[in-house]
């Protein structure tokens, strides 16, 4: 029987950095890839002449601070180079409507607060303050993560942290007195964690804007795929072995209940440890039941399940200064409010926007252009009766009334441009990911379980012992870097183990 050091199950964002540190470490790593590639999330695809990005718009932090969980300081401690883009703008918001605006946010610290006072005057006060809360929040999120918190190093030391943890962002935001206006278009991001910011915890919000406000929303210039690729090839350099068409399909565990390795291809795989980059309920469905603790069975049934996207990418056969296309990024909405955006989600709530050609001039060929469109939508929200042959129809549908709002909304055309398109819906997700519906921000960041309380009941997934957890499912939230950062401390966690162990 084969037998590893580790085995890690999905080769996504998380799953190939965690694999990569522990390979680095010399322990002898395997990598199970249900799909004939890597990336998981991270990854492109081709339709005609174009090279389509699926799912990035943007990653946030790639801070490259000596030692720290950034993306580029990760990158850098496995020997991944992949150079990256970093946008000059953050987004346009255009709020159909009463009480709406039109308005572009560049990205830099005084650029930002320069923006910002252009839209709401005498707003660059309070905005600041609230960005500058981010100084505190990070110090305390290094405490946090350093170890099991002292509460009452918390409570002293990080005591601002400790009342600004515990609420939304927009109670934060009502605390520095932000102008209401300036509030909504500061909440714009809320779909990249697709919760409302009268729910989305403030720590949370704040972390990942303050990181595209001063780090500047950064990209690889090959699509993710890229990304993946360059860690793969990090992975297999330090001795790493990557199986792909390799689904696991049971998690095997000992009389004691703990993990001893896992099933793929009809065959039984040990490993010292298992890192699953897959989320904890299809984990426990591959599991014998009577091993999982219910404690963790209940924490991952009482959890609600993230935000899902509709998702059209567009080739167009003229360039977006043809077409009268000006930004990479623009969030249109029928409400200032993220509330009433979100309630409205599948009636134009709130849609982005992107054209890549706008960052990335070379993205597709010269006269053309490409277009995606992300259109969120819960898991729920996908009709249950939907029949196999009017799926097609319905998503044609769905992206098309999207698509004739944008061109009235910029007052362009497309329609008559469109050589290529491709539409996904949570049943492409659920097929190509094997997120339960579909889903793709794996659980949903509102309420109690948000980034806080997850640092702080982490321990919950250790109850299976050998089995660790990193992606977009982790304590940090969805995106790409919250998933290599899961991964980077996963990685770290488990090399402990072993050396511990050894
Ligand atoms: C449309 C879209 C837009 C997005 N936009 C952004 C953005 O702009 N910025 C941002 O930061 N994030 C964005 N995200 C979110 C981000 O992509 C994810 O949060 C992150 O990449 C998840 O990484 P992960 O490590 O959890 O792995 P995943 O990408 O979920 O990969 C898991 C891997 O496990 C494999 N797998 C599953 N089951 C098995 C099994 N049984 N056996 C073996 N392998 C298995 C899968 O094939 C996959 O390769 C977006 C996602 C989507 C889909």
């Amino acid at each position: 029987m084969e037998r590893y050091d580790v085995v890690v199950v999905g080769a996504g964002n998380g799953g190939l950095v965690a694999g990569t540190a522990i390979a680095q470490a010399g322990f002898k790593t395997l990598i199970l890839e249900k799909h004939n590639l890597p990336g998981g999330c991270s990854t492109s695809f081709v339709r005609g002449r174009f090279e389509f990005e699926p799912s990035l718009h943007e990653l946030c932090d790639s801070s490259d601070n000596e030692g720290d969980m950034g993306m580029q300081s990760i990158f850098d401690r496995l020997g991944v180079k992949v150079p990256m883009l970093h946008e000059k703008n953050l987004l346009r918001a255009i709020v159909k409507g009463e009480g709406g605006y039109d308005v572009r946010l560049r990205a830099g610290y005084d650029e930002f607060l320069d923006s910002m006072e252009e839209a709401v005057p005498g707003c660059r006060e309070s905005v600041k303050k609230y960005l500058d809360l981010m100084v505190l929040l990070n110090e305390a999120q290094d405490y946090m993560n350093n170890g099991v918190p002292n509460p009452a190093t918390l409570m002293g030391k990080y005591g601002d942290f400790v009342r600004a943890a515990s609420h939304s962002n927009d109670e934060i935001m009502a605390g520095f007195g932000i102008p209401e206006k300036a509030k909504n278009i500061i909440d714009t991001y809320w779909g990249y964690l697709g919760v409302p910011c009268d729910d989305l915890n403030a720590l949370h919000y704040l972390s990942m804007i303050e990181a595209y406000i001063k780090k500047r929303p950064a990209m690889p210039y090959n699509r993710s795929h890229e990304l993946a690729l360059a860690l793969v090839k990090a992975f297999q350099s330090y001795g790493g072995e990557i199986r792909y068409n390799s689904e696991v399909t049971e998690f095997l565990y000992n009389s004691a209940g703990a993990v001893i390795g896992v099933k793929a291809g009809g065959k039984e795989i040990l490993a010292r440890k298992v890192v699953s980059n897959i989320i904890p309920n299809n984990v426990f469905n591959m599991s014998d039941e009577t091993k999982i603790p219910k404690s963790a069975v209940k924490l991952a049934n009482a959890r609600k399940l993230g935000l899902s996207f509709i998702t059209a990418y567009l080739g167009l056969d003229a360039s977006a200064q043809e077409l009268g296309i000006e930004d990479y990024s623009v969030f249109i909405c029928n409400s200032p409010d993220t509330r009433k955006q979100y309630e409205d989600r599948l009636n134009f709530g709130m849609y982005v926007v992107n054209c890549l050609n706008i960052a990335l001039p070379g993205a597709s060929e010269e006269g053309t252009s490409m277009l995606f469109f992300t259109l969120p939508m819960m898991p729920e929200d996908f009709p249950a009766d939907l029949k196999a042959e009017d799926y097609k129809k319905y998503k044609n549908d769905y992206v098309r009334r999207y698509i004739e709002d944008y061109e009235k909304t910029l007052g362009i055309n497309i329609s008559d441009h469109i050589e290529e398109i491709a539409i996904a819906t949570p049943v492409t997700f659920a097929r190509y990911l094997s997120t339960p519906a579909g889903n793709i921000y794996a659980y949903s960041n509102g309420g109690w379980d948000n980034v806080v309380l997850r640092t702080v009941f982490d321990n919950i997934d250790k109850k299976i012992p050998n089995l660790s957890f990193c992606g977009g499912h982790g304590i940090r939230g969805d995106g790409f870097s919250s998933a290599y950062t899961t991964g980077a401390m996963t990685g770290e966690k488990v090399i402990a183990e072993l050396r511990r162990e050894m």
